[in-house]
């Protein structure tokens, strides 16, 4: 038997495990999939927002992959705690796939980007997504009147709707009470979504661009002469397909007033330069105008705008985390590899694997994890007659457990969805999510635990 653990819960940790028992070449592979939230799916639970519902019910075919019999969710046990080294991790499990995503978000490295009411779109996320990690003391949305979001890929656009979404769009996701109530309380009337380079570049997909300019009661605008400083603007016919969509998409948006609606404002080539405040809060983000290089990317014109705003989210990407006792590339912010093998100063560490974004970097749609997902395990199935002969330990969940994790298992995660579901029928709402880890820990352990 192959005994293989897979360290994170989302979408590349279980398109890894499905990969690892749904193949024939090695028989009696067994899967632990281990997952520092006593939660399973990783941002499709915490990161994909309330409203894409469709996007959320990913979560079905990924539970149908963690009910297999020959998998086993361990929650609850965060690697590099406790004890649980990389290094110990081998001893337990013949094979080790690192899937922990990118978990930082990264900075602006500008001043002023620590004044209160200046947040990261993660920490913005995490918080309506229910994270345990997310802000104790929420989001006070109550006074913001204008907020600037900074960035133009698909956090910011989820981000920025969410900011303008009217409260009875979002009471029948499973939203926690806290962040609907905040947000039905928002005084938020105007986004300003903010993009350093031109339309032609924006990171935006336009399934999400467009979805911005159709929410009820809101209007999306941009300034046609901001549109037209691309060159792409007036002949888009060297532009890839999806930037053309995109045009296409902000062609159809006015220019003008926000009329009394809430406006999202989608503004292009201004690059953040300062975080003005006043009275130690968020008063105004200070742009530089920018112009095309010619090559994709933009330079400085001298000229500088400010944007009155309460609430700054940046969204500029997220960054992976270095994992002590696991090698890491912090140029890339990923963790150095071979077709999905770790190298350890440049040679393949035998039984250790990367899958997912700490491997291939923040990018690309939930679905760009199943090939990737598949490589890596192409490549552990290859070393199988050798890791097969590595000693490990014989019962990798008392070994967990002696080093003083708990381990949530799948029945104790079907407890969290009872309780939730509860939680909810409360509120006289759907399921709605627990946000806290005593919340979360108490319904898991209600339930059965590991035998
Ligand atoms: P992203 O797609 O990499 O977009 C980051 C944005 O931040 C870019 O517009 C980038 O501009 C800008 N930026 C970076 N540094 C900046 C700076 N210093 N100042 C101003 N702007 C800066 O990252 P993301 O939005 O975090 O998304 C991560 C991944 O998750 C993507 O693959 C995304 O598609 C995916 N995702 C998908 C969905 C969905 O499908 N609905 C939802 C959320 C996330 P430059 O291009 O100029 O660098």
């Amino acid at each position: 038997m192959l005994r293989v653990a897979v360290v994170g819960a989302g979408p590349s940790g279980v398109y890894t495990a499905q990969a690892l028992v749904g193949q024939t070449a090695v028989p009696g592979v067994r899967v632990d999939v281990l997952d520092r939230l006593p939660c399973p799916y990783g941002l499709v639970r915490y990161g994909v927002a309330p409203d894409h519902e469709k996007i959320k019910s990913l979560q079905g075919s990924l539970r149908t992959v963690l009910e297999d019999e020959r998998i086993a969710f361990l929650g609850d046990v965060e690697v590099g705690a406790r004890g649980l080294t990389p290094a110990r991790l081998l001893e337990l499990y013949h094979a080790v796939v690192y899937c922990v995503g990118a978990a930082r978000d990264r900075r602006l490295g500008v001043p002023g980007e620590d004044l209160v009411g200046s947040f990261s779109a993660t920490e913005f996320v995490s918080w309506y997504s229910a994270h345990p990690d997310a802000r104790p003391d929420g989001f006070d949305l109550g006074r913001s009147g204008a907020a600037v979001v900074v960035g133009a890929g698909n956090v910011a656009v989820d981000v920025t709707r969410l900011l303008v979404r009217r409260p009875e769009e979002l009471r029948p996701t499973d939203i926690p009470q806290g962040a609907l109530a905040a947000l039905a309380g928002s005084g938020v009337r105007e986004v300003h979504m903010v993009a350093r380079r031109g339309p032609a570049q924006a990171k935006f997909t336009t399934k999400e661009l467009r979805e911005l300019g159709t929410l009820p009661d809101t209007r999306a605008l941009v300034d046609r002469a901001e549109l037209a400083l691309d060159p792409a603007y007036d002949d888009p016919s060297g532009l890839p397909a999806a930037a053309r969509r995109n045009l296409d998409v902000l062609r159809g948006w006015p220019a003008g007033a926000a009329d009394g609606a809430r406006a999202v404002r989608m503004r292009f080539f201004l690059r953040p330069v300062e975080i003005l405040g006043e009275d130690g809060r968020v008063a105004a983000v200070r742009f530089e105008r920018t112009e095309p290089d010619g090559a994709g990317g933009v330079r400085g014109t001298g000229r500088y705008e400010e944007i009155p705003a309460g609430l700054v989210l940046r969204a500029v990407g997220y960054q992976g985390v270095p994992l002590p006792g696991l090698p890491f590339d912090a140029a890339r912010g990923t963790v150095p590899h071979a077709a999905g093998r770790v190298l350890r100063d440049g040679v393949p560490s035998p039984g250790e694997y990367v899958a997912g974004w700490i491997k291939r970097g923040p990018t690309g749609v939930i679905g760009s994890n199943r090939p990737c997902a598949k490589e890596t395990v192409a490549s552990l199935l290859a070393d199988a007659p050798a890791l097969a002969r590595r000693a490990v330990a014989p019962h990798p969940v008392a070994a967990l457990r002696a080093l003083g994790h708990e381990p949530v298992s799948w029945r104790g995660w079907l407890a969290i969805e009872r309780a939730e579901t509860a939680l909810g029928a409360g509120l006289g709402r759907g399921p709605v999510k627990i946000p806290d880890w005593t919340g979360l820990r108490g319904a898991a352990h209600s339930g059965q635990p590991i035998g």
